[in-house]
């Protein structure tokens, strides 16, 4: 099972956004696993840990009952042809089989991270979305969770919380702005915008 030993070293990079005003609260979910215990994909933004399986398909001899199809509780492992399949859409990347498989084909695992957007719980329920990306490195989380706080501040109409702010602008266009677009820092911090949480 994943752990994320490392993982509050994302909140001290992001405590410096701390006191800056949004156009309403903004909530940010950490959970280790796809397991989801803390849901983050109902925050505003949320961070799944992630463990991606690699199978050395050399290494895998077909058997009659296969460990890793045995083991995953979603399904999405099979022997196809005498070797070890597993279903890129089914697989939630829980690394659960990573390192069981008897003959070491599948001894490795890449850990990374999703990043749910546009979430929310309590009066209104919104499910969020992940960006299409798997993020390998701390750093890449971090400046992405801090691009989508900036872009909230930037485009977020005050008391809107950003699962309305996604839903008015659209997943596709907020999703792009956070894995290809460039926001000025500067100029963003510099605006006034008057928080409108009214809880
Ligand atoms: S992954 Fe391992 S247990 Fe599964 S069929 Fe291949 S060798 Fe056998
Ligand atoms: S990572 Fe999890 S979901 Fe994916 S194949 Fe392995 S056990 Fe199944």
């Amino acid at each position: 099972m994943l752990t994320l030993r490392r993982f509050p070293l994302l909140y001290t990079p992001l405590r410096r956004l701390a006191n800056v005003s949004l156009p309403h609260k903004f909530k940010l979910a950490v959970g280790g696993c796809p397991n989801n215990c803390v849901k983050p994909n109902l925050n505003d933004v949320g961070v799944i840990g992630q463990r991606l399986p690699e199978p050395e398909l050399s290494k895998c001899r077909g058997c009659k009952v296969c460990q890793i199809e045995k083991l995953c509780p979603v399904k999405a492992a099979s022997v196809k042809d005498g070797k070890l399949v597993i279903d890129p859409e089914i697989c939630n990347h829980c690394g659960r089989c990573v390192t069981k498989c008897p003959f070491h084909a599948l001894d490795e695992g890449t850990y990374g991270y999703k990043i749910y957007i546009g979430g929310r719980w309590g009066k209104k329920v919104a499910e969020g979305r992940p960006l299409s990306k798997i993020f390998t490195t701390e750093q890449e989380v971090i400046d992405t969770v801090e691009k989508a706080i900036l872009f909230f501040r930037d485009e977020g109409i005050s008391g809107e919380r950003f699962a309305d702010t996604v839903a008015r602008l659209g997943f596709d266009y907020v999703e792009d702005k956070l894995l290809n677009g460039k926001l000025d820092k500067e100029a963003v911090m510099k605006k006034t915008v008057v928080g409108g949480a009214t809880c």
